[in-house]
């Protein structure tokens, strides 16, 4: 499939801005909490759930598991975002209970389904790094031994 030419961007706040921009460097930034070691998102500056406003935002591994998808087949966004596209919810590997609404790439929509392995890519639109998802390299190499 087709990467959109443009996105509708998010407004990004003094929260969100390490998620949005994290891509600059190729991280995904989430935000974990010092007290109680959770991983949590979307990022505010408190944990939701010990309530320690200790938290920072740190680079996960970007690696994810689809939990959940649609494929979109109608062009609300017209020849800038053009259909078919899978927008999906991944659970991130580091803890399954974070999940992101994304899209998965760089893969035909027919392929993608639910425990597919995932693994973050970054769109770049102006100063926003917008995080998308793309089947894993790893699977085969893992398994033959690589380690890529
Ligand atoms: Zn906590």
């Amino acid at each position: 499939m087709t990467r959109p030419q443009s996105r509708i961007l998010p407004q990004v706040t003094a929260d969100s801005r390490a998620f949005w921009s994290g891509g600059a460097e190729g991280e995904l930034r989430i935000y974990r909490c010092h007290n109680c070691g959770r991983w949590f998102h979307p990022p505010v500056g408190v944990c939701f759930r010990c309530r320690s406003r200790d938290v920072a935002p740190e680079a996960a591994s970007g690696r994810a598991t689809v939990a959940a998808l649609t494929v979109n087949h109608h062009p609300w966004f017209g020849e800038v975002f053009p259909p078919p596209y899978v927008v999906a919810i991944v659970e991130l590997a580091e803890q399954p209970d974070v999940r992101l609404t994304t899209q998965i790439v760089d893969c035909p929509v027919e392929d993608v389904h639910i425990g597919m392995p995932v693994e973050v890519d970054f769109e770049q639109h102006d100063d926003v790094w917008v995080p998308v998802f793309r089947p894993a390299a790893s699977t085969t190499a893992t398994r033959n031994g690589g380690n890529q």
